[in-house]
This record gives C-alpha cells, sequence and structure tokens, in this order.
C-alpha cells in the first residue's frame, strides 16, 4: 500500500519540479512521500524535517538582522517567547525547534521560516490590542510551521531557488544602487507567498492552537478585524504582510464563522492589561516607530527627503535607537551625504554591537567614496560576525575589482555565482568573469 502511494506521489512529480531540483542540488528525492502532520494523509514532500530546519538555520539569522535584530528588551523577549511556546505546545509539531523573536523592525509583519523559527515585528506588536490576540497571531504562524506550508510550497516548486541563497526579500537589488552605496544586504528570507488555501489552514490551525490554550477566540476575531482594515490600505509598512499572507473577506468571514463556533471559551478574558504592560517599553516609543514607518514609506516611494524629516522626528523621541540610526544613515546615503551618514551608522553600531547590519552599511558608505579597502574591512567584519550571506560575498568581489585585485575579486564573483544566478549583482559578476577570462 506504501509503495502504491508512494508512486501515486512520484508521477506527480512534474518535470518541472524534477528540474527545480536538480537545480538547486540540495534537495534529496528520496524524502518523497510523507505524512502531512496536521492531516494525516500522505502527501508529496521533497523536503525532510532536517532539511526544513536546515534551511531555516541557513536563512532566518539574516532575514532577522535584516529585520535590525531582536529588541534590546529581555522582558519583553521573554514575555512574547512565553505566549509562543504555550501555542507551540498546543501544535501538531510540538518538538520543532521554535523560536518567537521580537524584532526592531517598523514595518507591519509576522513570519515563520520552516523550523519553527517565528518573527513579531514592533510595528505588528503596536497593532494588536491584547494577548488573545497576540496568541492568535503566534497561532497562525505556528500553523503555518505544522503544516508544513514553505515545504510544500517549494515541493510545488512554486518558491524560486533565488528565495534559499540570501537573496534580498524586497525588490531587487539594483547595480547602480550598489555604486550609490545603497545595495541591500538582503535577507535570507523563505518568506513564502502563501496561497490562500494555505492561509485558509494556517488561520484554522491557529484558531485550534489559541483556543487550545485556553484563549478566548475573540482574539482571533480582533486579529481578523485588524488584518481587514489594514489590508484596504496602501501602506508601503503593510505591503510585505499582504503579499505573504493574502487577506480576503472570506478569509474573514470563515474565520468569523470558526470563532463563533469556539462557544465554550468565550468568558476567557483577552488579556488586554497584561498585554498592554508588558508591551509598555513599545508604547511609549509608539509615536517614534510611527514616524519610522512613514519614513520606510517615503523611501519606498522614492522620496528621501522626506523621509529624512520622518527619521528625524523619530530620533529625537529615541536618539539611541538602532534601528532609527541605521533607517537614517541609509536615507542619507540615498540623499549623497556620506559624513552624516556615517555618524548615524556609528551611532548604530555603537548601540547595538551585537547586530551586523550597521557594519553593512559602513562598508557601503566607503564603498559610496571608492574607498574600496576600507569598504573591504567593513564587509570582511560583517562576514565574520554573520557568514553565510551571498549578497556580502558580492560586495568583497566588488570591492576588491576596486582595488585592482582580479584574481579574488573572480575568486568572490564566482563563489557569488554558486548561490545566485540572476539579478544585477548576479548580471555584473558573470559579465565581468567573462571579460577578464575566467568563463
Ligand atoms: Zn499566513
Amino acid at each position: 500500500m506504501k509503495i502504491h502511494n508512494y508512486n501515486q506521489c512520484a508521477t506527480r512529480l512534474s518535470r518541472r519540479d524534477f528540474l527545480y531540483l536538480s537545480g538547486i542540488g540540495t534537495v534529496a528525492l528520496l524524502s518523497g512521500c510523507a505524512v502531512h502532520p496536521v492531516t494525516g494523509r500522505r502527501q508529496l514532500m521533497l523536503m525532510s524535517e532536517d532539511q526544513e530546519i536546515r534551511l531555516d538555520r541557513e536563512n532566518s539569522p539574516h532575514q532577522i538582522s535584516a529585520d535590525y535584530g531582536l529588541v534590546q528588551d529581555q522582558a519583553l523577549n521573554d514575555y512574547i517567547s512565553g505566549v509562543g511556546r504555550q501555542i507551540a505546545g498546543q501544535s501538531h509539531r510540538p518538538d520543532m525547534p521554535y523560536s518567537f523573536n521580537t524584532l526592531n523592525a517598523s514595518y507591519v509583519n509576522a513570519y515563520a521560516f520552516p523550523g519553527g523559527t517565528i518573527g513579531l515585528t514592533r510595528g505588528i506588536l503596536l497593532d494588536l490590542e491584547n494577548e488573545a490576540e497576540l496568541a492568535s497571531l503566534i497561532g497562525h504562524e505556528v500553523g503555518h510551521v505544522s503544516a508544513r506550508h514553505t515545504a510544500q510550497r517549494m515541493t510545488r516548486g512554486l518558491l524560486a531557488a533565488a528565495v534559499f541563497s540570501g537573496a534580498a526579500v524586497a525588490a531587487g537589488p539594483e547595480l547602480q544602487n550598489v555604486v550609490a552605496g545603497l545595495g541591500g544586504i538582503g535577507a535570507g528570507a523563505l518568506l513564502a507567498s502563501y496561497s490562500r488555501n494555505q492561509e485558509r489552514e494556517a488561520d484554522e490551525l491557529g484558531l485550534d492552537y489559541m483556543a487550545g490554550s485556553g484563549y478566548n477566540p475573540q482574539g482571533f476575531v480582533g486579529l481578523m478585524e485588524m488584518l481587514m482594515d489594514m489590508s484596504g490600505r496602501d501602506k508601503g509598512h503593510l505591503a510585505v504582510l499582504f503579499a505573504t499572507h493574502p487577506m480576503s473577506s472570506e478569509r474573514y468571514q470563515t474565520a468569523l464563522i470558526r470563532a463563533d463556533a469556539e462557544r465554550a471559551l468565550r468568558d476567557q478574558p483577552v488579556y488586554r492589561e497584561r498585554y498592554m504592560d508588558n508591551i509598555s517599553g513599545l508604547r511609549r516609543i509608539e509615536e517614534a516607530i510611527r514616524q519610522l514607518q512613514e519614513g520606510d514609506d517615503q523611501m519606498m516611494d522614492g522620496n528621501p527627503v522626506n523621509a529624512r524629516k520622518n527619521y528625524d522626528r523619530a530620533l529625537v523621541i529615541v536618539p539611541d535607537d538602532y534601528a532609527a540610526n541605521l533607517k537614517q544613515a541609509k536615507c542619507l546615503l540615498a540623499l549623497n551625504q556620506g559624513r552624516e551618514a556615517e555618524i548615524h551608522a556609528l551611532a548604530a553600531r555603537e548601540a547595538y554591537p551585537d547586530e551586523p547590519q550597521a557594519v553593512h552599511v559602513l562598508g557601503m558608505i566607503h564603498l559610496n567614496r571608492n574607498s574600496f579597502d576600507q569598504a573591504l574591512t567593513h564587509f570582511e567584519a560583517y562576514n565574520t560576525q554573520l557568514p553565510g550571506n551571498p549578497n556580502n560575498v558580492f560586495f568583497r568581489g566588488y570591492c576588491l575589482e576596486g582595488m585592482g585585485r582580479r584574481d579574488r575579486a573572480a575568486g568572490k564573483y564566482y563563489a557569488y555565482l554558486q548561490h545566485v544566478s540572476s539579478g544585477d549583482y548576479a548580471r555584473h559578476a558573470h559579465a565581468r568573469l567573462q571579460e577578464w577570462g575566467y568563463i
């Protein structure tokens, strides 16, 4: 019977899947059929649990760093982790190596990597109104992990190979931006765009897990209302959330009906005060976060002049904030004000020495001045602090090229192309290797 099922699965392996999988080379076809942890049904799954965990460990640190690292507020981190662990304990995969990370990023987002690394931004925490909503949001993300949604999408060839290799999650980096000193370090994002069916399933599981933890299902309704309300707004700082977790009135209605059926817990508290107490550090600087969001929207609209004003206003409130300083540094670099950019990048590095993105931006500031050797020193320091980012390999190659060290530059470009095959960086690397006669 098993063999029969396996064959059924195998025949569903399309030529496209096969080419895709052979292309990246790391995913063994041997994983084959797997029992789905939620439905108990067998399904084609070309990624084993070990591979999910490995992909997570290779990629999530880069995403977390691109999101300005964990908030420097241990009590807040502990609180979010505590709620997260409770929810994960109710899930279909309680033994995954979950971690619940409260991130300094100000855009509104929550995400899950396939091994259980979950991220929640300062932006989204400020929009939640109580702990039951928080539990629902975490439940939804744990739902994606439990139902193995990233592995499913990878199996179906719906994720580009570049996604798994440290390429940027945002709009593709432009080479002219490298020259302008703006190239992003990118994020090794497995931030898959889930399908509507997967969203529905994650909602269903999220509600089960939060209710299983004893929370009032009204929290789930509150979360859905918040998302429904936001999904109508065309704001850059909301875009990633809805690009990855599609919202719809159908999803909203389905959640309402399901939550309504959970009658037993309706008298449970939603823990509004407890939530507000625990995020009081964030609430105190809410105006600064809103200014950062507005500044990010302006940057995404191509208006660094306006963004600078927002970042300035944020910095009046939080002069030592790592993310605020680093965003301002990037904005000033876009305005070609390298000296002032450097002041903010140095302030950021001092504010959070464990987070390497400031070191990357310092490298970019030097690159912008054509100080290739100093830029290289920073990119090397970055790589020591957080190894494994292909974009960093490209930037080191770019510095070496600027220094006239062709052989070493070629080595870096070649290494970069082993990970990333499209985009402006790849085109640049390929063109140089050709020009120099290496390929
Ligand atoms: Zn989702």
